[in-house]
């Protein structure tokens, strides 16, 4: 029908390279890597030979142009992200905590990022998009409510379909409106894709079962459940349910696992694919992910996860 697309953040990400220390001494850091979850959601589509674009801006620096060459290099359509002259390049920095939380200082507002525009090319793109996947993180950003409210109204008159990765960051949400935003994303959704508590969130309810079975009443199609090391579960219509467990591997780098995981099942969904092995992909997705310092540093191809499968155990759940 068309391509996958998303709107949001283009960051660089710049992180601490020993766990527990605060970013309150000097201290090694690595980077800059391409980053922003919507980028590297729209990297991981195009990896899969997905079609793919992203409406998006960054600076004339280098941090711009280094997330400019990889999407262009990974097939990705960046004819709707705008260069802005006068403002930096998004930033991230993060540090890992010894329990595995992570802490972010993001550069958004005031950075080229927190600047998202329609320009010609980008109402072009969403003319054309087949599907709209939906970044939670991306409300952040002045404006991309508004953007998003259209390009689902036009993807939805096309016939095309809307995912949402709630991707609650304390950082980037504000409770209040936050609850009324994901209500009206929901309204919209055909695939969720939560990971963890935000499934509870998202439903407002206490248990994961009351969950699924309001957001599936509510409209939502599918909701796929993201675990972690504990793998994923896929939830549809009429009491169907698929549990895939996780790849055992060592953890490098988290981040970036949840938007490979997301990006490889929808394509495998959109490609026609059945929930079972589109969940079993996915997970490898996000097993290679973690594997790899830097979020997009770990995308997959289609032949990179079958080769990763065919080497790998997974634990049982
Ligand atoms: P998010 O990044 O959105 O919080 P998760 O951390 O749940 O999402 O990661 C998404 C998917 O990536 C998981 O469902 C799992 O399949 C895979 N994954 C993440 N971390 C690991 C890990 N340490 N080992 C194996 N697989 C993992």
């Amino acid at each position: 029908l068309g391509p996958t697309i998303t709107v949001g953040e283009i960051l660089v990400e710049i992180m601490a390279t020993t766990i527990g220390a605060g970013f309150l001494e000097p201290q090694p850091l690595t980077g800059p890597y391409p980053s922003g979850a919507p980028a590297i959601f729209i990297d991981q589509v195009a990896q899969m030979g997905g079609s793919a674009g992203i409406i998006a801006s960054v600076g004339n620096d280098d941090f711009g142009r280094l997330n400019i060459e990889r999407l262009e290099r990974d097939g990705a359509d960046i004819s709707a992200i705008s260069i802005i002259a006068d403002k930096p390049t998004g930033s991230a920095f993060v540090r890992y905590r010894p329990d595995g939380a992570r802490d972010f200082v993001f550069n958004i507002a005031h950075s080229a990022a927190g600047d998202v525009r329609m320009t010609e090319a980008a109402h072009a793109l969403v003319a054309r998009a087949g599907h709209l996947h939906i970044m939670g993180s991306a409300f952040a950003i002045p404006g991309v409510a508004d953007i998003l409210e259209n390009a689902i109204k036009t993807v939805k008159r096309r016939g095309g379909s809307v995912s949402f990765d709630p991707n609650i960051r304390k950082e980037l949400v504000d409770a209040g409106r936050g609850r009324k935003l994901v209500d009206d994303i929901l309204a919209v959704t055909d695939l969720l894709l939560p990971s963890g508590e935000e499934l509870l969130i998202a439903a407002d309810s206490a248990d994961e079962a009351t969950a699924v079975a309001k957001l599936l009443d509510g409209g939502v199609s599918e909701i796929v459940l993201k675990r972690g090391r504990d793998g994923s579960s896929f939830f549809g219509r009429d009491g169907a349910r698929v549990d895939s467990p996780a790849f055992t591997v060592e953890e490098v780098d988290p981040t970036g696992a949840g938007d490979c995981f997301g990006a490889t099942y929808l394509t495998c969904r959109r490609a026609g694919m059945e929930p079972e092995r589109a969940l079993l992909l996915a997970n490898a997705a996000g097993a290679r992910n973690v594997t790899r310092r830097g979020p997009m540093e770990g995308v997959s191809s289609l032949a990179d996860l079958e080769a990763f499968i065919a080497s790998s155990t997974t634990e049982s759940i």
